[in-house]
């Protein structure tokens, strides 16, 4: 595959090839992560990063664009099919812009937004004060009623929003292991005249594949996700509207000329390919099986007594309270878990007593290693092994079967 690569630039050949061994021989817990196809890797690759096509299908500044017109239009009618949308834009460069692109063409400067409290699950996009977006946008929040069940405080949320009066009412996680009142929260957003609008960053490829509920199908207005997670295609974003064009037109000039330059051709390319993928048969299977995977290593932690944050997962993730139930904190267990083979990411839980840099749990979840074929007993087996290096603060006796484990499900070319 690399051909011209190794022969031209010996540096950059190496370092791709050895995080290509890194992916093969470990185990990818990271619940944003997955692995694309060889096609998505192919249409990546191809010659359409050549070219220029700032505008939209039909509409474009520059000639040429007899093929990416095509390849877009693939994109955007793949994308409304999937998700039952009226009104797609692929072109955001990550789920960074998507959001970025959504608030500019929904909101004036000031405009208030009610989201998820950030503890509690919500994303850096959704106004943490380290972004620009909390400069110029004001953020104000709901969150969990009870930590141990994840429900959310939806009165609270009602009264804020009654309150605050928000533009947009944002609902949408990168830390949240239970599914949401799509109903509920639309309706309190319309009661309030905001637009319903519902980040699926990490769920899409659940909704996707119907094993999460789809937030259009309860009145939601927009949607924004990435593309790479467990949508399983290139790194990107995307914006869909469900049916207000005058939405869809306002979010689509926030995008380009209002946020963006040329579209990246070559990923809108691939983003196709990954979307004919997610339509076919099969991908319901995936979706299915990434839920009953999170739910396998979930009962292992929880006859182990190892607190998971809302008692256990609906979804692909699960946050663990290592600190609280094993006294090591998030870092530590990452740490001890890499040296395993094992790759997963530290994370605060709600209430956290400790540090954002060295916070109290553990995120994981199953898209990945689902991709690779792993079963419920293969889910429980890796969950056994992670307890067994944490109990035991001892990587090296668990890393032979997590490479065995991985040997026995190699990283698939294709998903047919
Ligand atoms: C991952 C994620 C994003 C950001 O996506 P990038 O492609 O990294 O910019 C936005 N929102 C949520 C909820 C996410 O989980």
């Amino acid at each position: 595959m690399y051909e011209f690569l190794k022969k031209q630039d010996e540096e950059v050949f190496d370092a791709i090839e050895g995080e290509e061994k890194r992916q093969a021989e470990g185990l990818e817990l990271i619940p944003s992560e997955n692995y694309v196809s060889r096609a998505v890797k192919e249409a990546m690759a191809s010659s359409l990063t050549n070219k220029y096509s700032e505008g939209y299908p039909g509409k474009r500044y520059y000639g040429g664009q007899e093929f990416t017109d095509k390849v877009e239009r693939f994109a955007q009618e793949r994308a409304k099919q999937l998700f039952g949308a009226g009104f797609a834009n692929v072109q955001p460069l990550g789920g960074a812009n998507a959001n970025i692109g959504a608030y500019f063409g929904l909101l004036e400067p000031g405009d208030t937004v009610l989201g998820m409290e950030l503890s509690h699950g919500g994303h850096l996009t959704h106004g943490h004060p380290v972004t620009y977006i909390a400069k110029i946008f004001n953020f104000v929040r709901y969150g969990m009623k009870d930590v141990e069940t994840g429900e959310i405080d939806y009165d609270a949320l009602e009264a804020t929003a009654k309150k605050e009066r928000p533009k947009i009412v944002l609902a949408g996680f990168s830390a949240y292991p239970r599914e949401l009142d799509w109903k509920r929260i639309a309706d309190i957003a319309h009661g309030v005249g905001a637009v319903a609008m519902a980040d699926v960053a990490h769920i899409a490829g659940l909704i996707a594949g119907g094993s999460q509920k789809n937030p259009f199908d309860y009145g939601f207005d927009v949607m924004t996700t990435t593309t790479h997670k467990t949508l399983r295609g290139p790194r990107g974003g995307m914006i869909l509207v469900r049916e207000r064009e005058d939405l869809a037109k306002a979010i689509d000039k926030a995008i380009f000329p209002g946020l963006q330059g040329g579209p990246h051709m070559h990923q809108i390319a691939a983003k196709a390919v990954a979307f004919k993928e997610a339509l076919a048969p099969s991908f319901k299977d995936y979706a299915q099986q990434v839920v009953a995977n999170a739910a396998a290593m979930a009962e292992v932690f929880k006859e182990s007594d190892v607190r998971m944050i809302t008692g256990g997962t609906s979804n692909h993730l699960i946050l663990a309270d290592v600190f609280g139930s094993l006294g090591m904190s998030g870092g530590e267990a990452e740490k001890l878990l890499d040296e395993a083979g094992i790759t997963l990411n530290k994370n605060a839980i709600a209430d956290d007593t400790r540090k954002p840099m060295d916070p109290s749990g553990i995120r994981f979840g199953t898209p990945a290693i689902t991709t690779r074929g792993f079963s419920e007993d293969d889910s429980r087996e890796v969950a056994r092994l992670m307890l067994e290096v944490l109990k035991t603060k001892d990587a090296a006796a668990a890393r032979e079967k997590i490479r065995a484990l991985a040997e026995k499900h190699p990283i698939p070319n294709s998903f047919a």
